[in-house]
């Protein structure tokens, strides 16, 4: 089978408040990273772009570092054109203040409001570039786990999205559905992420011969 050339996201983004005081999300980037690792294994060429996480990058595997989502949204798209596939692992921040501090906020004796603003949604961004691309997201929910992600794969145009519930942050195992747009779910009780990055790319994998041979 021909190499893919995947992207991947992972990790969570920082969004700054003062330059020492970010908002942030619980996100380890293991499954993004397991993703990259489990794809660059098999043979595949691997972009990993990378919020700031603990865990050291596979072999292998081009990395650009971001911390914002903006920043995450500009080296994606830099990089989206040279991919066959985009799996977008990473737990982008939805909202950042509005106007970060120069200078560190000093406390008083009230409270403190912050103006919070909405980051561009990478996926959403991306669907008039898709072409012929496969498109991977994942849903993190407290609550109606499915339909929430299944509203998600709609919206932002994907081809699978890997739902899982709020469990999986910053675990070493994941128990996952993976919903396509035809309506197909496929759930796999808690095991290790590396296992549910297997199965991820084994579907791009046979997406992606199946796309080759129409062409
Ligand atoms: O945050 P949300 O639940 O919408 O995330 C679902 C998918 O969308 C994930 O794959 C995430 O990486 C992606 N996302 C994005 N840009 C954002 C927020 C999320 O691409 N600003």
């Amino acid at each position: 089978m021909n190499g893919i050339r995947f992207l991947v996201t992972a990790g969570p983004t920082r969004e700054p408040i003062d330059p020492v005081r970010f908002i942030s999300n619980r996100s380890s980037g293991k499954m993004g990273y397991a993703v990259a690792s489990c794809a660059s294994a098999r043979g595949h060429a691997v972009i990993l772009v990378t919020g700031p996480v603990s865990i050291d990058p596979p072999s292998g595997v081009e990395v650009v570092r971001v911390e914002t989502a903006e920043q995450m949204n500009a080296a994606v798209r830099k990089a989206f054109r040279r991919c066959d596939c985009l799996i977008m692992a990473a737990a982008v921040a939805d909202y950042r203040p509005a106007r970060p501090s120069r200078h560190k906020l000093k406390k008083g004796s009230a409270g403190l409001n912050l103006d919070l603003v909405r980051t561009p949604d990478i996926l959403e961004g991306l669907k008039p570039l898709k072409a012929g691309r496969i498109v991977v997201g994942f849903a993190v929910e407290t609550r109606d786990l499915l339909e929430n992600a299944a509203g998600k794969l709609r919206r932002k145009g994907l081809d699978m999205i890997v739902a899982n519930s709020a469990e999986a942050f910053d675990s070493e195992d994941s128990a996952v559905h993976f919903i396509t747009p035809e309506g197909r779910v496929e759930t796999f009780r808690r095991r290790p992420k590396s296992a549910t990055a297997l199965a991820i790319i084994q579907r791009v994998e046979a997406e992606f011969a199946r796309r080759s041979q129409k062409r």
